[in-house]
């Protein structure tokens, strides 16, 4: 895998920092408010495992599934795949999410959840491309983990054809990987 890999663009060790300082923001954020912590799978799953150790209070761990079309034609339309199981009317609602690109995912599951009627929404994202935001993307994340160009990149969670997910840094992946 990693001879696939152009540029290593965050280390371990610079994501680990990151996450333990966004652990101390959202630890006092919603301490006494027992929060569900909503992750949307798949890309999520390693960025979710490690943030929520570093938040230090109770709270719920739930996930959903949704799946966008982003054809060329993208209208930002997206389908539930999977509902969380929470009941989260009146709860605090902590969003994680592994990448926030053109927005079209974030506030599609954003307007979702919004209509469960929960006390509050947050949103926190490892990583934001805010050069790839579509216009008329009002959605701003509260917690942003890296600011980082605009290049496709995987590992930590995030694939390319559903490899890749299992790096333990974020990478830009060479060309000729892509024609693999
Ligand atoms: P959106 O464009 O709706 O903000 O992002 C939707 C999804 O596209 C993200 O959750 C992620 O799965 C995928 N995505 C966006 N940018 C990248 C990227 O640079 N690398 C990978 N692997 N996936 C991305
Ligand atoms: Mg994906």
């Amino acid at each position: 895998m990693d001879r696939d890999i152009k540029e290593v663009l965050l280390t371990e060790a610079q994501i680990q920092a990151r996450i333990a300082e966004m652990g101390e923001e959202l630890t006092r954020e919603y301490a006494d408010k027992y929060p569900v912590v909503v992750g949307v799978l798949k890309g999520v799953v390693v960025f979710y495992a490690d943030m929520v150790r570093q938040i230090k209070v109770p709270c719920e761990m739930d996930f959903m599934a949704i799946s966008s079309y982003s054809g060329t034609n993208s209208t930002g339309k997206a389908v539930v795949k999977k509902d969380i199981s929470a009941d989260i009317k009146g709860r605090h609602v902590l969003i994680l999410e592994d990448i926030y690109d053109t927005g079209n995912s974030l506030s599609f599951t954003y307007d979702y959840l919004m209509e469960k009627e929960p006390a509050s929404i947050k949103i926190c994202t490892l990583l934001d491309k805010p050069a790839r935001r579509k216009p008329g993307i009002t959605l701003k994340p509260d917690y942003v983990g890296f600011t980082i160009p605009d290049a496709f990149v995987v590992g930590y969670g995030l694939d390319f054809d559903e490899k890749y997910r299992n790096l333990p840094y974020v990478g830009i992946l060479k060309p000729e990987a892509y024609s693999k």
